[in-house]
């Protein structure tokens, strides 16, 4: 089977890469979808809150998939369910395997990498105890309510306040469980302001910040967690423990963009985002093969998913046009300054620059009343005042393309905050 542009997943990312692509005139448009339906993670999510940006409208997020499903099959974008990728090779044959196929291959000319994230495991968290019952994954504790109909427990504990738990502990207690609180190891929540208020304050749900679980009662099922306080290094602090009945510990501790593939094909990742190492057009160090969506950094609305992945499908389509073909011409860095924990991406050739280019970054603290800073070499071209940054929270900066190419040869690009109240 040949394609021209194979899309890995097709969850929001993929299915907005693949309309883009197809818009821009690219005749064979394939998206490769390991579950039997597209949609990605938002099919689970059935809150509210998908597409203020994008369509101005609170939509669940099978309503926002739905918009991008149908305007996919109006294009008539091709899609193979119930197929999972199991292996790239550096020249672009796709080893795919389903039911009805059995093994086969697929080779493209270019690649758009959106296979999405993952839940970190308890196993990479370090928690004490025996294995009961009792102890789900935020996400697969949201599969099992939303989607099978099944509750996981009525007493509840939440560890990680990142959105999947903070929106599952509204879920759990619209259910009919209680949940007695959300215990967070850093100082500051991992997830959206917003959903902190609507998820939690809404339902005087306690948030304990710098507090982990420091034990876990029960052989056959969850009985109880102690909590402790910790100190700045992360560690427990003896004599602040306490004890919560419950029968349910819900973890939500991170996620971690779902990148073997991209590893095994050998696409050059970056240690701090787990994701590809993308240029301007969102192309990996393989020619031809893109990276969007939450595979590439994990974001926090879905709306910069579909936004970025766009650019990656219509990025994919030049290339396959051969309209955008990397050269010898040298990459510009951009630099993470105080602050900044990555940016997305991390270079940038002027000669495929478009008159805007979004960067995209977190920060690795709070600051408050900071000013986001862009220095090209040594002079400061953008300064915007905010009220906070904080690391649950994407940030972005827009370069324009006239600057960029006033630069002298060998300077960089550096993103920094500064100013903030101590
Ligand atoms: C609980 C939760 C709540 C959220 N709430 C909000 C919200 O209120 N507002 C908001 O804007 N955003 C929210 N988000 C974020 C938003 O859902 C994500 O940003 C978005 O779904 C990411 O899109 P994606 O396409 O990159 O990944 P996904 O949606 O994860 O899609 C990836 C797809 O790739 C497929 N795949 C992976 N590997 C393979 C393979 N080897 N072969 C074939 N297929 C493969 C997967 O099956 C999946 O369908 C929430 C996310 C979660 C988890």
């Amino acid at each position: 089977m040949k394609t021209k542009i194979a899309i890995i997943g097709g969850g929001p990312a993929g299915l907005a890469a693949a309309i883009a692509a197809k818009e821009a005139g690219v005749e064979e448009v394939l998206i490769i979808e390991r579950d039997r339906v597209l949609g990605g993670i938002l099919n689970q999510c059935i809150h509210n809150g998908f597409g203020l940006h994008t369509f101005k409208e609170e939509l669940t997020g099978p309503e926002y998939a739905a918009r991008f499903i149908e305007k996919a099959k109006e294009l008539n974008v091709e899609a193979l369910l119930n197929t999972i990728v199991i292996d790239i090779s550096r020249d672009k044959v796709i080893t795919a395997m389903s039911a009805e196929k059995g093994v086969f291959t697929i080779e493209a000319e270019a690649i758009v990498l959106a296979m999405g994230c993952r839940e970190r495991p308890r196993g990479a968290l370090n928690t004490p105890g025996y294995r009961p019952a009792g102890i789900y994954s935020a996400g697969t504790a949201q599969r099992y309510v939303n989607i099978e109909g099944k509750m996981p427990g009525h007493d509840v504990v939440i560890l990680g306040s990142g959105d999947i738990g903070l929106i599952m502990a509204r879920r759990m207690t619209l259910e009919g469980a209680k949940v007695h609180a959300v215990a967070e190891l850093m100082p500051y929540s991992g997830g959206l302001k917003r959903n902190i208020v609507q998820c939690l304050d809404d339902f005087d749900i306690p948030l304990k910040l710098s507090t982990t679980v420091v034990d876990i009662a029960g052989k056959d099922r969850v009985e109880s967690v102690t909590l402790a306080k910790v100190d700045a290094k992360n560690k427990p602090i003896p004599g602040t423990e306490e004890i919560i009945k419950c029968d349910t510990l819900l973890l939500s501790c991170g996620l971690l963009p779902e990148n073997e593939l991209s590893s095994q094909m050998g696409v050059d990742l970056s240690p701090i985002t787990g994701g590809p190492r993308v240029d301007e057009s969102l192309e990996t160090d393989i020619d031809g093969v893109f990276a969007c969506g939450n595979v590439l950094h994990v974001h926090d609305l879905v709306d910069y998913v579909s936004k970025e992945a766009t650019e990656a499908g219509e990025h994919a389509a030049e290339f396959v046009k051969g309209a955008s073909k990397r050269d010898s011409e040298a990459a510009i860095g951009i630099e993470t300054g105080n602050g900044v924990r990555y940016t997305v991406p991390v270079c940038i050739r002027k000669s495929r620059l478009r008159d805007l280019l979004t960067v995209r970054f977190r920060v690795g603290n709070v600051y408050k009343d900071p000013e986001i800073c862009v220095y090209l070499g040594d002079k400061c071209i953008q300064r915007r005042k905010k009220q906070i940054c904080a690391p649950g929270e994407m940030e972005q900066v827009i370069l324009k393309k006239t600057d960029i190419e006033a630069m002298n040869s060998g300077e960089t690009i550096r993103i920094a905050i500064e100013n903030e109240s101590k």
